[in-house]
């Protein structure tokens, strides 16, 4: 669920949003803050948007789920082990 994230221009109050899904419209709320006229909040960039380079994220993620992923994966293939056998496996080919 996609969260918006709006800031009042007066007070600088900030109102988090969850809208229903990314194409959903926001309505965005009213700061009641100063005088008796509301003012409607501004979308502000979302902390994690701003913060958060993808970068960021993938390292997360890794440092997160990194070993998990590493024991699901089993041992590392014998990469060698198996390039020799299809160079072996190659070499038994009849030509093209
Ligand atoms: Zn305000």
């Amino acid at each position: 669920m996609p969260v918006y994230e709006f800031e009042c221009g007066k007070c600088g109050r900030r109102e988090e949003v969850f809208a229903r899904s990314m194409n959903s419209p926001v309505t965005a709320p009213e700061c009641s803050c100063i005088g008796e006229e509301r003012t409607v909040m501004e979308r502000a960039m979302s902390p994690f948007a701003r913060h958060r380079t993808m970068q960021d994220q993938v390292a997360e993620a890794e440092a997160k789920y990194g070993k998990e992923v590493d024991a699901a994966m089993g041992p590392t293939p014998e990469v060698d082990t198996h390039a020799r056998r299809y160079d072996q496996l190659a070499k038994d080919l009849p030509p093209e």
